[in-house]
């Protein structure tokens, strides 16, 4: 007998439904913000317990609701921000599709309590099971307070694949930051567990909040753009070459103030820094475009992240255009100076757009101008008498040995590298990292995200061999560093973990983010290519990596050597052997 087909009851369709929109706590954090800002609110506030696994809670000043309309925020598909088809055409509020709040309160048990300024007393609603239970008066200030308790209580399944509750706070930690990028004017904050994590002050300037968001280092490097024309206004604040990160979270863009991961804009934005900053580099940009309502189609996606222009190649030339120019403009004498720990040939030469794509000089690891520092760790420097005989270099980036039977060619930086991880790994685990205490703490200041990982993997960056001290709100002291940085650039090794590290973000990281942090510590001690090695350097290399007799591979899967037996040389000449 076939299984019965059935209509599934309403509280489970809905439920199903709700995912849509709420996929975790963080869209509720979402959700609950942009009603916050929709509202007219000059002051929000969202609290969080267990990474809002447990609560959320966001409190704004903002209009309130009516008693008499409370019940009908809760309907699905009731908004009070358009009334007709039209409308959605001249879409001015993040929110319009009246299903946020029905979505949430489907799975989870919610309270609203609010009040407008026409009234003495507020009203307050418990909702449970998709509906309200009861609304009754009550003494609130004016605005809207909404709690949300045991997301997906009522959806075992659902609840069993979100995750920790780092990774939850984690995720909240985006719709907050982004949206708090983007309302200057509104003041913000976010308490976890009672503790407040980030507060900013309402301003009328965006590069306050922009500051305050990705950090003052970082901010130093950006310089404001504007362009205006025909229906597109595009403003906000864009990285100078000379500034790159190993990962996107530096790029936000908006369209109307309102955050979207649009690839066509993220795709302008790279080419507009291709050839100026190296390849698999990125810059940070914070870009407000302005358009017409009517020139965007937002209600492609159910969480508004995705728009549609209605000029594509318009918008993407634009965006291309206005970065290249701003880029142009060559850095003030006080950027200089900041940047006295680089090179200068390299802010010389990052002004140099015109480079063929193809030019390697832009590769970090391969550029010209990297000064080398690195000689080879004491210990490796070995006695031991090693049958191969040292050719020399190649292209600075690969030593070239010959032995009885073949010649060798290595990577020394994938060797290094592969060395340094294992070396690192073994001390790891035997727990006999050394550490160096630095004569003076050097202060880093990171950003609100990168401040957050480093907070949450103090332990993992202790174990390795750094003291990381917290000293202000964004601002750490170093204090010690693993031995093995030697004189290396210990903030930048920092940032590029921490950089790593982010890139990690949408999988479970679980408690495995030492393997990372040892790849890229060992990437980021090891020689770079482009580096003239002493022969005794060389030989230390081949010394370690004898006898060639099984393949190896970086700790990022580059092969570390290859080949060339004799034999295939006499080939390549015709010759018998
Ligand atoms: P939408 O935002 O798409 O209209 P929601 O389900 O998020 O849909 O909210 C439904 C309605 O409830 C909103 O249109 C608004 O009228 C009202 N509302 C929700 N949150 C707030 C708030 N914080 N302050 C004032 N009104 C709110
Ligand atoms: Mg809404």
């Amino acid at each position: 007998m076939s299984p019965k087909i059935q209509i599934l009851p309403e509280s489970v369709t809905q439920a199903i439904a709700a995912g849509e929109v709420v996929e975790r706590p963080a869209s509720v954090v979402k959700e609950l913000m942009e009603n916050a800002i929709d509202a007219g609110s000059s002051e929000v506030i969202v609290e969080l317990k267990m990474g809002g696994l447990q609560l959320i809670r966001v409190i704004d000043n903002g209009v309130g609701i009516d008693r008499e309309e409370v019940p009908q925020a809760f309907q699905r598909y009731a908004t009070s921000k358009i009334e007709k088809e039209d409308d959605l055409f001249a879409i001015h509020t993040l929110g319009f599709r009246g299903e946020a709040l029905p979505s949430i309160i489907s799975v989870s048990q919610t309270v609203m309590k609010t009040r407008t300024s026409a009234t003495i007393s507020g009203t307050k609603a418990v909702c449970e099971g998709g509906g309200v239970k009861n609304v009754t008066e009550t003494g609130c200030p004016v605005g809207t307070e909404l709690e949300v308790r045991n997301l997906f209580y009522n959806l075992p399944v659902k609840r069993k694949f979100l995750k920790s509750v780092r990774s939850e706070l984690r995720a909240c930690l985006h719709p907050f930051l982004r949206l708090s990028l983007s309302y200057p004017e509104i003041s913000f904050r976010l308490i976890h567990e009672g503790r407040l994590l980030y507060e900013f002050p309402r301003t009328e300037f965006h590069s306050v909040r922009v500051e305050a968001i990705v950090g003052k280092e970082i901010y130093d490097h950006l310089r404001p753009i504007a362009y205006e024309e025909a229906g597109i206004r595009l403003s906000g604040f864009a990285s100078l070459p000379s500034f790159s990160k190993g990962n996107s979270d530096g790029i936000y863009l908006y369209v109307n103030r309102r955050y979207v991961k649009d690839r066509m804009v993220h795709k302008a934005v790279m080419e507009a820094y291709r050839h100026v900053i190296p390849a698999n580099r990125y810059p940070v940009v914070v870009l407000m475009m302005t358009l017409p309502p009517s020139a965007i189609d937002v209600n492609v996606h159910p969480t508004k992240a995705e728009v549609k222009f209605r000029d594509q190649d318009r918008v993407f030339h634009e965006v291309v255009e206005t970065l290249r120019l701003y880029q142009k403009q060559p850095p003030t004498v006080e950027e200089t100076v900041s940047e006295k720990k680089r090179d200068p040939v390299s802010l010389q030469m990052s002004f140099q757009t015109d480079l063929p794509p193809s030019s390697s000089r832009w590769n970090q690891e391969e550029a010209p101008w990297v000064v080398r520092e690195t000689a080879l760790s004491p210990e490796w420097k070995l006695d031991k008498k090693i049958p191969y005989r040292i050719l020399g270099q190649v292209q600075g980036t690969y030593v070239l040995c010959e032995g009885e039977r073949e010649l060798i060619f290595i990577d020394q930086h994938a060797a290094h590298e592969r060395i340094l991880f294992e070396k690192l790994k073994g001390d790891y685990e035997t727990r006999s990292i050394l550490s160096e205490k630095l004569l003076m703490p050097i202060l880093i200041e990171l950003s609100a995200e990168e401040s957050f990982l480093l907070g949450s993997l103090g332990e993992a960056f202790q174990a390795m061999g750094f003291d990381i001290e917290a000293v202000g709100e964004r601002l750490f002291a170093l204090r010690s560093v693993p031995s093995i940085i030697g004189q290396k650039d210990p903030k930048g090794i920092v940032r590029a973990i921490l950089e790593e590290l982010s890139l990690l973000r949408k999988e479970e990281r679980g408690v495995e983010v030492i393997h990372p942090i040892l790849v890229s510590l060992s990437c980021h001690t090891a020689i770079r290519g482009n580096a003239v090695l002493r022969r005794e350097e060389m030989e230390g290399l081949v010394a370690q990596l004898s006898p060639f007799d099984r393949s190896t591979t970086c700790p990022h899967g580059r092969p570390v050597f290859f080949i060339l037996p004799h034999g295939e040389l006499a080939k390549q000449f015709k010759r018998k052997r």
